[in-house]
């Protein structure tokens, strides 16, 4: 049925979401004399807009979150302040990558049987980096990191490992991202809510159709393929 499964890694195989919440309530905390209901608000609308030139990731967050505080306090932020969003960064930069539950056994089971590809977005580094501390590498036949998410992103990675779409199967916890460029396709998308949804990233479900699958959690996976494999001999 498959011949290639891709992973999105933050929030789908490691909790990502959560650091930038803690972090962003951390900084209303700054904020707190100024604006304090401003904030969230501001905050996503200048991240929204930093994205075309920053990227996703922590350092566009970082540089969004000045921004916003120098906006809220219409310059009045200090330098100190400032020192502080910075060192959000850093500890965010270096925070322990903790995996989600199921995840180790799945991939480990999972690799036999399919080529597995790491599929995220985001900066460069940044995902290197945690790639590399979350102990998972080797799972991987290939890691690709890109700047978005969308068709020909997709496409072009099928391209370079040969895979056709119709034996294609994504998993991730984005809607936008990781299902519907992939349902598009013509490929196969299960979808795994996080239990904090990045407002940027939030579109509606799909239609129920024979390509898109929801699960509660990875573990799921390996017996749901295999119910796969045996309707379709
Ligand atoms: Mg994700």
């Amino acid at each position: 049925m498959f011949d290639a499964i891709g992973f999105d890694a933050d929030d789908t195989l490691w909790h990502n979401e959560r650091l930038f919440s803690m972090t962003q309530e951390k900084f209303r905390g700054i904020l707190k004399e100024h604006a304090p209901d401003l904030v969230d608000r501001q905050l996503l609308d200048t991240e929204k807009k930093n994205l075309q030139v920053f990227g996703y990731g922590i350092k566009g967050f970082v540089l969004s979150m000045i921004e916003t505080s120098i906006q809220l306090t219409k310059g009045g932020i200090s330098g100190n302040e400032i020192e502080q969003i910075m060192d959000f960064g850093r500890e965010m930069l270096t925070a322990p990558i903790q995996l989600l539950e199921h995840v180790e056994d799945t991939l480990q089971y999972l690799q036999n049987n399919y080529i597995l590809l790491l599929i995220t977005k985001g900066d460069l580094i940044d995902q290197e980096t945690k790639i590399a501390r979350s102990g998972l590498s080797d799972y991987f036949n290939s890691i690709e990191i890109i700047s978005e998410k969308n068709v020909p992103a997709y496409q072009k990675i099928l391209d370079k490992h040969q895979i056709q779409p119709e034996r294609f199967l994504m998993v991730g916890n984005s809607i936008r991202s990781d299902i519907l460029p992939v349902l598009e396709m013509g490929g196969t998308a299960v979808y795994i809510p996080y239990e904090i949804d990045w407002a940027h990233e939030h579109d509606s479900k799909p239609g129920s159709s024979a390509s898109f699958h929801e699960m509660t959690h990875l573990g799921q996976l390996p017996g749901w393929l295999k119910t796969m494999e045996v309707k379709t001999g």
